[in-house]
């Protein structure tokens, strides 16, 4: 009988396998995926399942995961706080959680507050029909400063969170609060040539635009490049991108807000999933990997006060 090649018949294998063991640990420390943190996930987002979405998370290699509860108007969409707090306790060490309350209703502080004590490390997504600087959210500011977390914001021109002009003045009210901006106002003003109206504008970048003068000027807001709003100010004129990113390489957070259901494009009418399509670009955007690091972890990982894994 010949010996089988994992025998330890001569020493000449032996030492092969030992040198192919090696070799095949080698490769594997080299290609070790990179920490990925995802600033902007959904369970239950438009019909998929749990099980999906860890499957979505573990294609990409998503290291940690921040769920962003809905409320409200948006629970037939995506799940609230209950849903997140235990798909979390589910999986312990994937995912972290934020906080959601409509910020009309009395109850919010009380919601807010309750599900901070129980875990929760920010607040958001924070997607209702107020102005940005109205009495209602300028108490979930308060509340977010008194608790230490951070607050994510959707923008979105005369629906959500109206009055993006005007938010400069909230950085400077509330100096201790991070914000983290998002969605297609968010996005479309990166550019000082902009019609509101038009969520997903292409074409050249005008430079001097009201987020990237936020960005530059007030430590306490970030940009989450989540969804089509983020990915459309990713492609829509590369080399203002790939300043962009230079410029803000400390103050961008990548994030996917992606719904398809396997992190392929699977079980949605675009087919496209948008973690697939940011990331490689992200990373051939990005000045050096070092950048890369930042967006993809580093920044989100640092402004949640994440302990190092
Ligand atoms: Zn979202
Ligand atoms: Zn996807």
């Amino acid at each position: 009988m010949l010996p089988s090649p994992c025998t330890d018949m001569t020493g000449n294998l032996t030492r092969r396998n030992f040198l192919a063991a090696a070799a095949a640990a080698f490769v594997r420390a080299q290609s070790a995926p990179e920490l990925i943190l995802d600033i902007h996930q959904h369970v239950l987002y438009n019909g998929r399942t749990k099980d999906q979405l860890l499957a979505h998370q573990l294609e990409h290699q998503i290291t940690t995961t921040v769920l962003l509860p809905g409320e409200g108007w948006m629970l037939p969409i995506l799940g609230g706080n209950r849903e997140c707090a235990g798909f979390q306790a589910e999986h312990p060490g994937r995912f972290v959680r934020f906080a959601c309350s409509d910020p009309a209703e009395s109850r919010t502080p009380d919601v807010l507050r309750g599900d901070i004590r129980r875990g929760a490390i920010g607040i958001g997504e924070m997607k209702f029909h107020v102005a940005v600087d109205s009495p209602e959210m300028r108490q979930i500011y308060k509340l977010a400063e008194g608790l230490g977390v951070p607050v994510l914001i959707h923008f979105e021109y005369e629906t959500y969170n109206t009055g993006l002009e005007r938010f400069q003045a909230i950085l400077k009210a509330y100096p201790k609060v991070n914000f983290i901006g998002h969605a297609q106002t968010w996005w479309g003003n990166i550019s000082a040539e902009l019609d509101p109206l038009d969520l997903y504008p292409k074409g050249r970048v005008k430079p001097g635009g009201l987020t990237d003068r936020l960005l530059s000027d007030y430590p306490n807001i970030y940009g989450d490049l989540s969804a089509g709003s983020g990915l459309n100010a990713l492609t829509r004129d590369p080399d203002f991108a790939r300043d962009f990113i230079r410029r803000h390489t400390r103050k961008l957070v990548w994030g996917s807000d992606c719904d398809c259901r396997d992190g392929k494009g699977g079980g949605i009418k675009s087919g496209q999933c948008l973690a697939a399509q940011s990331l490689p670009l992200l990373r051939k955007l990005a000045p050096d990997t070092a950048a890369f690091r930042r967006i993809v972890h580093e920044n989100a990982s640092a402004l949640l006060r994440l302990k190092k894994s």
